[in-house]
């Protein structure tokens, strides 16, 4: 894509959040690109317009980009499945990680985090649906999860990450998305401190993400399109 139509998909992804946060009055999220795929110069690209956050799937593929962009000060976000025998290199180059759905996982982010690094921010991914295909954890699973992890050094936890199997109309949409509120105010209740963060929406869902109250948007085809 040429820099043209990347700043002006980028210029209309801005508008949708901030119309969608306007009509339900709420605070727009923040908006984390999703760079999966997409080649070093067209995060420097969007780097330039403005956005700050990126998130990647692989550490494989996204081992060089970092590299590439190592002049840039980027929050890179690890929105990928997490392996237990894969987690150092998100410890060491990640600011945050949103698919934690194990005690074992973020023992081991823990004990990896340099300690000359911030903690690592983290969210616990939740298989809303109960789908074989995706990673997460169970909803009744979530608060014995998160009490587990939440002490944890080198950590923060920061709240809960989902991936709702897809549905056509909106109020199925904002029915998931209600649900993985309710477990964070159920997280709250409970007395764990400082989950500030939905990581839920998007390309094809961010409005109904944010009418129930979404914090952060993960969006890629919208701003860089197809993904070959
Ligand atoms: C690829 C991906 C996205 C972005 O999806 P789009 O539909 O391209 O916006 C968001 N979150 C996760 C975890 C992803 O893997």
């Amino acid at each position: 894509m040429d820099d043209h139509s990347l700043a002006l998909r980028f210029q209309q992804t801005l508008a949708r959040i901030e119309a969608a946060a306007t009509r339900c009055q709420r605070p727009a999220p923040l908006l984390l690109a999703v760079s999966k795929t997409q080649p070093a110069a067209a995060i420097r690209a969007l780097f330039a317009l403005g956005q700050r956050a990126f998130g990647e799937s692989y550490w494989q593929e996204a081992q060089g980009k970092l590299e590439q962009l190592a002049d840039l000060p980027i929050d890179w976000h690890f929105i990928g499945p997490l392996q237990a025998n894969k987690t150092r290199p998100v410890a060491e180059h990640f600011a945050w990680a949103h698919g934690v759905e194990r005690e074992k996982i973020a023992r081991r982010l823990s004990e990896q985090r340099l300690s000359q690094l911030p903690p690592l921010n983290i969210c616990l991914q939740v298989n809303l649906d109960g789908e074989a295909s995706k990673a997460g954890v169970a909803p009744e699973d979530v608060l014995p999860l998160a009490l587990a992890v939440k002490d944890l050094p080198n950590l923060k936890l920061r709240g809960l990450m989902c991936i709702p199997a897809p549905r056509e109309d909106v109020a199925g949409q904002r029915a998931a998305f209600r649900r993985m509120a309710d477990l964070l105010a159920q997280l709250q209740a409970a007395g764990i401190e400082g989950l500030d963060t939905l990581s839920m929406g998007m390309s094809d869902d961010l409005e109904a993400a944010i009418a129930e109250g979404s914090t952060l948007v993960r969006v890629g085809t919208a701003i860089f399109g197809e993904r070959g």
